[in-house]
């Protein structure tokens, strides 16, 4: 699979400001040294808790936030030192979709101006068959074409997702970062949307890292899972093969806890105690140690667990490392 974007040790920190002269007393360590890439046609879901990192890397990656180390690198090309105006010829290749389909399109815009809105800017197609390009992605969305004038607040959470998609369809993308974009939504509609993402994907070959919480919300649509835990990833693989065979303590519990159909299957639910700690101040050794059942004291909570990669199967724990006698090395 050719490579689309390159991700290297990538941080994001925050400063803490305090007192009358607001001095920088600390840094929130959003996304801290993450490392994966993704290819041409490729979906990789990014999964974790609320707070750990997953829509600041999402943005960081898109350059929407400035990262505060590592690189970032689209088709061979570093975009890591580009600025906002050097970005700007990128942006129709790299989209994102939001969460929260009401607070993200202007109330004030109709449909029609919001999607043509990355036409006019990035000056593509003849200005009289934009509106033509507009009504025919409406279509590609599941939306009828004629509702070009009107207004975000006359349609459903879905439908406004549907405009969501379109906005950033429109530009030929080939890249979106689909961030939470079905979790402000009605089960029956995540559905919807996310068999429509999973179409245009088949149709227009674009790639997406799709962000959400729940595990059993990426496994319908990712070809590959990395579980994120307070900023680090802590494994990633083929979305079959995490599904199947979770070895990080931490995604076994997020498994444990997805609901199973069949209410006659008993199995195991891992209750982790404890909240996530502040990436403030992160805990020393493996950030998962105060609340991992599988915790070995001297070890987890001193020193931090290398990434290491077995079988294409990619985690960072010491534990299971000593069981299946990984060689420990770092993968880029
Ligand atoms: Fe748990 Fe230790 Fe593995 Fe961290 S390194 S996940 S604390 S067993």
């Amino acid at each position: 699979m050719t490579e689309l974007i390159r991700i290297e040790n990538l941080k994001k920190y925050f400063p803490v400001r305090k007192g009358l002269l607001r001095r920088v007393t600390a840094h929130v360590k959003a996304v801290d040294g993450v490392s994966f890439s993704i290819g041409e046609k490729e979906t990789i879901g990014l999964v974790g808790e609320s707070g750990c990192g997953k829509t600041t890397a999402g943005r960081t990656i898109l350059k929407l936030l400035d990262p505060t180390g590592g690189r970032i690198v689209y088709r061979e090309n570093d975009i890591t030192p580009l600025n906002s105006g050097q970005m700007r010829p990128l942006r129709k290749k790299l989209q994102i979709i939001f969460q929260d389909p009401y607070a993200s399109l202007n109330p004030r815009m109709t449909v029609g101006k919001i999607i043509r809105e990355g036409l006019d800017i990035h000056n593509i197609g003849e200005k009289k068959k934009r509106d033509g390009m507009v009504a025919e992605v409406l279509e590609k969305v599941g939306l009828p074409r004629n509702i070009l004038d009107r207004y975000p607040h006359e349609f459903s959470g879905g439908q406004r997702q549907r405009v969501g998609i379109a906005r950033a369809l429109v530009l030929n993308p080939e890249f979106i970062v689909c961030d939470e974009a079905i979790s402000a939504l009605d089960v029956s509609i995540q559905a919807q949307i996310i068999n429509l993402l999973a179409d245009l994907k088949e149709e227009f070959g674009i790639a997406y890292l799709f962000i959400a919480h729940d595990l059993s919300v990426v496994e319908h649509i990712s070809d590959r899972v990395a579980v994120m835990y307070l900023g680090k990833i802590v494994e990633l693989a083929k979305t079959s093969e995490l599904f199947s065979n979770p070895l990080h303590p931490y995604t076994r519990a997020l498994l444990s806890s997805v609901p199973k159909p069949d209410p006659t299957i008993e199995h195991e639910r891992i209750v982790l105690q404890g909240d996530v700690p502040s990436p403030i101040a992160p805990p020393e050794g493996c950030s998962f140690h105060p609340r991992c059942p599988l915790a070995v004291k001297g070890l987890c909570d001193t020193v931090e667990p290398l990434t290491v990669e077995s079988d294409d199967h990619q985690f960072a724990c010491h534990v299971v490392e000593e069981e299946l006698g990984c060689e420990t090395e770092n993968p880029a």
